[in-house]
């Protein structure tokens, strides 16, 4: 114990050993030879850590850093040791030299043990061929589904084509149909108004109420063919205009005043939107909703009918909330179908078409229609129009 204190005192004291050069029968030649060796084996140990630093700050993802450090550690040590050895030869600090002899042993130990863990790691990266390998095999791949999407792509579009050109006849169809029908309809309403004008009352009952009853199909007749060409015609005149939805609804609701008063229907709206739609189709869409929510009511309930506005993500929202008898949930898609009615005519008139055209509207903006609802408590109808169309 007493050793080592004194060997800490006497650190830097160097008077128990002669220099280097006085130790033994140096030549010039060998003593410049070892400390020249000495130095140049330090400079080149002095000088790789700075290059592993350089390599570490420019190299941002490198790996095992930890191990870079002790590396660099581990190199200044020995060189230190041959530095301290050069020195010896005018100042014998052999004191210092065994410290740093020591210190770099503990390094160079260190190192090793860390080596030692690492090298499972090491064993399991790829080398830069394999990496090559894979890179290439991902370039592969990628290709491979790039020209996919593309063939899915081109059969979308073709798809989508097929589709808008099947719809457009479907359409053409419905036009010329409800449009050809009309002619020979109108034909038989004015002989039955002619039968009804010159026999009614002349014949027996039976003809006279038969008449009433071809008169009534005849007129129902009229409705649904009207409708059916409105529909056809829906989006036929396309022209985006600036439409302020406060006014469009103010309007639909002026139309629709009488049936307001005489259902002592309420209806509440809040601000709404200024949007990019095709004015006529947008005001038939609030007007059926709006329709819907006054026909559908409970009859022992004033109708009351919510219209508001929500945007989120650019998107508009817009609901009609009512209080009426509500939808059964498995009816809730299918009452966009065209035609399709979920009560008898005695019970509520339509044609079971209102729902079809605003889902076509809704759609013609770009945007989807759906319903939400509670059988005997009310429902809400949903629509999407983009802001940006
Ligand atoms: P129509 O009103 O001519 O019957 P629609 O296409 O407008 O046809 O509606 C289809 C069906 O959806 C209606 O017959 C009705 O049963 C149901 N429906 C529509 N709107 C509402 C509503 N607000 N409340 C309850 N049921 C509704």
């Amino acid at each position: 114990m007493q050793q080592v204190f004194d060997f800490f005192r006497k650190l830097f004291d160097t008077s128990d050993w002669p220099a280097r050069w006085q130790c033994g029968t140096w030549t010039d030649f060998h003593g410049w030879l070892y400390i020249t060796s000495d130095l140049l084996v330090w400079s080149a140990y002095f000088a790789i850590p700075f290059i592993i630093i350089r390599y570490i700050s420019k190299k941002h993802d490198a790996r095992f850093i930890r191990l870079y450090f002790l590396f660099a550690g581990f190199i200044l040590a020995c060189g230190a040791t041959h530095f301290f050895d050069a020195v010896t030869f005018w100042y014998p600090v052999y004191r210092i030299n065994a410290l740093i002899r020591f210190i770099t042993g503990l390094l160079s130990w260190i190192t090793v043990l860390y080596l030692i863990r690492l090298l499972p790691l090491a064993f399991s990266l790829r080398s830069s061929r394999e990496l090559e390998a894979e890179v290439e095999q991902r370039k592969k791949a990628e290709a491979q589904v790039r020209e996919l999407n593309n063939t899915l792509e081109r059969k979308v579009q073709q798809r989508t084509l097929e589709l808008e050109r099947k719809n457009k006849e479907l359409e053409q169809f419905a036009y010329v149909a409800s449009h050809d029908l009309q002619e020979p309809l109108r034909t038989t309403t004015s002989f039955v108004e002619l039968l009804r004008k010159q026999y009614q009352g002349q014949m027996d009952e039976k003809a006279d109420k038969y008449i009433d009853y071809i008169v009534q199909s005849n007129d129902r007749m009229k409705t649904l063919i009207h409708d059916l060409l409105d529909y056809s015609r829906i989006g036929r005149e396309k022209k985006l205009v600036q439409v302020d939805c406060n006014h469009l609804l103010a309007e639909v609701l002026e139309d629709l005043h009488q049936g307001i008063r005489e259902n002592e229907a309420i209806i509440r709206a809040g601000e709404l939107p200024i949007v990019n739609a095709f004015r006529t189709e947008l005001k038939q869409l609030f007007q059926n909703l709006v329709t819907n929510s006054i026909k559908f009511r409970k009859s022992n309930e004033s109708p009351v009918v919510e219209i508001n506005a929500e945007k989120e993500h650019g998107t508009l929202t817009f609901s009609f909330r009512d209080n009426g008898i509500g939808i059964e949930p498995t009816y809730q898609e299918k009452i966009f179908i065209i035609f399709k009615r979920l009560h008898k005519r005695s019970d509520y008139e339509g044609a079971g078409i209102g729902l079809a055209h605003c889902k076509k509207i809704v759609e013609l903006h770009g945007g989807k229609i759906w319903v939400e609802s509670v059988p005997g408590e009310g429902s809400t109808f949903f629509f999407t129009i983009s802001e940006t169309q």
